[in-house]
């Protein structure tokens, strides 16, 4: 049986379907990953234009069913179109970046609630932020996914000898997510980000920091890190995670 629900949500993308109607995926706040249909979206005269574009924050009513794959979109209001982001370009980049992953991992993983409110919260803080390197919101939103689905960072310890990371440089592995220092064993094929003690001490508070406060961290290894967040939740997800906004990163 359909029941109307409200619910608040990121779009995510958005594609043509048919004559005027609209696909809309979604990353809902109650519901989790939703793909819609918004029918005559592309009429002139749609309550729906300009409401249901990518990175929106919306108020979405919906004519929902259980095990539907495409759930009939009623109406929508716009709440935040996150202004700022759309006018800056390395912010762009950044946030569709963030929407590609949302999209890619969550559309076959169970999300919770509280991990909709942490991306709304960074979405706005991203907004917000005056940086001229935003890709720190990136990393940050990586290591909480991979945190959601089950494969956390554990940065405090060695892996191998359980020693606090005390003998510079350590490595930060992606195989095990975790560091190992720098006196033990580690295979040449193994992908890893050499740190020494400033940057291990940035990336520890990088992993407790709120989005509001992200700002204040200053890593001097956004990029690689990036690749390393990637290539690891790629791996476990068995996900291939070439981000196409990334690319316009500049
Ligand atoms: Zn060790």
């Amino acid at each position: 049986m359909a029941v109307i629900v409200k619910t608040n949500a990121l779009v995510l993308s958005t594609s043509k379907w048919r004559e005027s109607s609209k696909i809309v995926h979604m990353y809902s706040a109650d519901y989790g990953y939703l793909k819609t249909v918004a029918k005559g979206a592309y009429r002139p005269k749609s309550p729906f234009r300009g409401v249901l574009e990518s990175m929106n924050y919306i108020e979405a009513v919906v004519n929902y069913k259980e095990n539907r794959g495409l759930q009939n979109l009623n109406s929508a209001t716009l709440l935040d179109a996150f202004q700022t982001i759309r006018e800056d370009l390395p912010k762009t980049a950044i946030a569709l970046s963030i929407l590609e992953v949302i999209q890619k991992l969550l559309a076959v993983h169970e999300p919770l609630p509280e991990f909709f409110n942490y991306t709304s919260r960074l979405m706005r803080a991203l907004n917000d932020a005056d940086v001229p390197e935003p890709r720190i919101f990136l990393a940050h939103f990586l290591i909480r996914i991979s945190q959601e689905l089950g494969f956390a960072w554990s940065v405090a310890f060695c892996n191998d000898c359980q020693a606090p990371g005390q003998q510079f440089p350590v490595r930060l592995q992606v195989q095990h997510g975790a560091l190992r220092c720098r006196s033990c064993p580690y295979g040449a094929s193994d992908q890893a980000l050499i740190l020494n003690q400033q940057e291990l001490d940035e990336l520890q508070r990088l992993l407790v920091v709120d989005p509001a406060s992200l700002q204040s961290i200053q890593l001097n290894f956004q990029e690689s890190l990036t690749t390393l967040l990637l290539k690891r939740l790629a791996h476990h997800t068995e996900t291939i995670l070439e981000l196409k906004s990334l690319k316009w990163y500049v």
